[in-house]
């Protein structure tokens, strides 16, 4: 059974959803005002190992769904400050709302890149405006929210347990808000957090808004995501994802506006969140020039698979360093693992499953190796371990390469490196190639060699050439 930190009971849990052989996930997602980094890459690579674990190994059927923070949003956490989308649009001289659509494309352009399988609903958050205002009117009426004429707020003195969430006192939190300019009088206590937005005073230009039973405005961050979570997964879920930042507002404040809303406790059974990446030992920062994008890991020569591999070996509940340094160490494991695992030239059955009740007929050697690599990933996610178990199977001088095979080709579904892709680079081939390259993989498995041969002849015309292997084909710039 899969056991992971609970960052609310902060102890390691066995994870026992709600419904029998379902889980309902809800990760917090990007903010699209801004290129997506490699720290992001991070959070959403730790969701996706977690996800595939549950699914792969535990067998479960995982509902995932995922927000697009595309309404302008304060550039602080606390409700101060410019707002973040319409600061992205004025430096692109677009509206917000194509630096909004700009940015969600280029967001999962990136997270494809990564191999990340796509969560089963995307839901943007300027979609779901009426779902937020009723969730919002509930909290009203249960009595813990209040209108001002500035804004409708939460009352965080009404919900019970508010300064006790991920063990923060509402002093330590307070502290935080003192640093920020409140520049509402009306609100009652300072760690009052927006529900909704007026389009007055210094909103009174804001792009995007509105119509509400409060006035023309818009939502707070927060609401976006109780809204959606309860309208796709429920009043209560089984796991809720988010980066570290999320520990101190974001996430206390969803969990009270939906227990406030519901009445039901807890909103959320099991809470995941990732510390953060950092570049050498600092905050990644446009100042420092060291906020990188997967793109700019391509540009120098490294695969997003190697950058992925680099995030297995550093696990989620520790801070992660990148340095180019350690990029040029990783990226060689990763060749190398990929490499041994190429060199069995073996073919047929890999593809059966060798984890749970529907496992194939395992022989003793494999069957130890499989429990070692379900040991480590069920022990809090236990990823460079798991990685180590793979390599050792691929050493080992007592197994087949069909079971080699096999077995690496399973635990692959769970790490999604792309160990059984030739070419993990990222190239750009245009579709009129890739269109040539099926056709000729079709007169091949047909044995039409004469015409194959031409197909092959026109792919070169165009400035690509293609190599066969025993498993596939490999498409390069010529
Ligand atoms: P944002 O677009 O800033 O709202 O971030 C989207 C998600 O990425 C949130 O869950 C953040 O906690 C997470 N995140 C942002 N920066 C980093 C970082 N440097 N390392 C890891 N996760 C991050
Ligand atoms: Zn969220």
């Amino acid at each position: 059974m899969l056991k992971i930190f609970n960052s609310l009971s902060k102890n390691i849990e066995e994870f026992k959803p709600i419904k029998l052989g379902e889980v309902g996930m809800y990760a917090c997602g990007p903010t699209v005002y801004d290129y997506p980094h490699i720290g992001h890459g991070r959070k959403y690579v730790n969701d996706d190992v977690l996800k595939r674990v549950l699914e792969v190994v535990e067998g479960y059927k995982v509902e995932h769904v995922q927000n697009i923070t595309d309404v302008g949003h304060l550039v602080s956490d606390a409700d101060e400050g410019e707002d973040k989308l319409e600061k992205g649009a004025k430096k692109a001289g677009k509206t917000v709302w194509e630096v909004a659509q700009e940015f969600t494309d280029y967001f999962l352009k990136e997270m494809d890149s990564l191999n990340i399988i796509r969560p089963d609903i995307e839901c943007k958050a300027t979609d779901h405006i009426p779902e937020q205002v009723e969730l919002i009117k509930k909290i009203i009426e249960n009595g813990y929210g209040y209108d001002t004429a500035e804004a409708v707020y939460f009352d965080v003195t009404k919900f019970e347990d508010y300064g006790k969430l991920f063990g923060q006192s509402l002093e330590d939190k307070l502290v935080g808000v003192r640093e920020e300019v409140v520049t509402d009088n009306s609100k009652k206590h300072p760690a009052d957090f927006a529900l909704w937005f007026k389009r007055v005073g210094k909103y009174a230009d804001h792009v995007m808004h509105w119509e509400s039973p409060w006035g023309d405005g818009f939502p707070g961050w927060h609401i976006e995501c109780s809204a959606m979570s309860m309208k796709y997964l429920g009043e209560q879920i089984d796991l809720h994802t988010g980066g570290e930042d999320h520990l101190s507002i974001h996430h206390p404040n969803e969990i009270a506006q939906s227990e406030a809303a519901t009445g039901k406790k807890p909103f959320v059974k099991y809470w995941f969140h990732s510390l953060f990446l950092a570049v050498d030992g600092k905050k990644m920062s446009k100042s420092l020039g060291n906020v990188y994008k997967v793109a700019d890991i391509v540009e120098k020569g490294f695969s997003p698979m190697a950058l992925r591999y680099y995030y297995l070996s550093a696990h989620y509940r520790k801070q992660m360093n990148f340095s180019w340094e350690g990029m040029e160490g990783v990226s060689n494991s990763y060749k190398k693992l990929k490499k041994e695992f190429l060199s069995l030239r073996v073919e047929g059955g890999q593809d059966k499953n060798v984890f749970g009740k529907n496992a194939v007929e395992l022989s003793g050697r494999e069957t130890y190796f499989r429990d070692e690599f379900v040991n480590a990933v069920e022990n809090d996610l236990n990823m460079s371990e798991a990685l180590a178990v793979a390599r050792a199977v691929l050493k080992d001088d007592i197994l087949s390469s069909f079971e080699k095979r096999r077995l690496v080709e399973n635990f692959d579904k769970v790490f999604g490196l792309k160990l059984s892709e030739h070419d993990d680079m990222p190239i750009e081939v245009p579709a009129e190639v890739t269109e040539l390259v099926n056709k000729r993989e079709e007169m091949r498995k047909s044995k039409q060699w004469a015409e194959s041969d031409s197909l092959r002849l026109e792919i070169e015309k165009l400035g690509y050439k293609v190599s066969d292997f025993f498993d596939g084909v490999k498409v390069e710039k010529i």
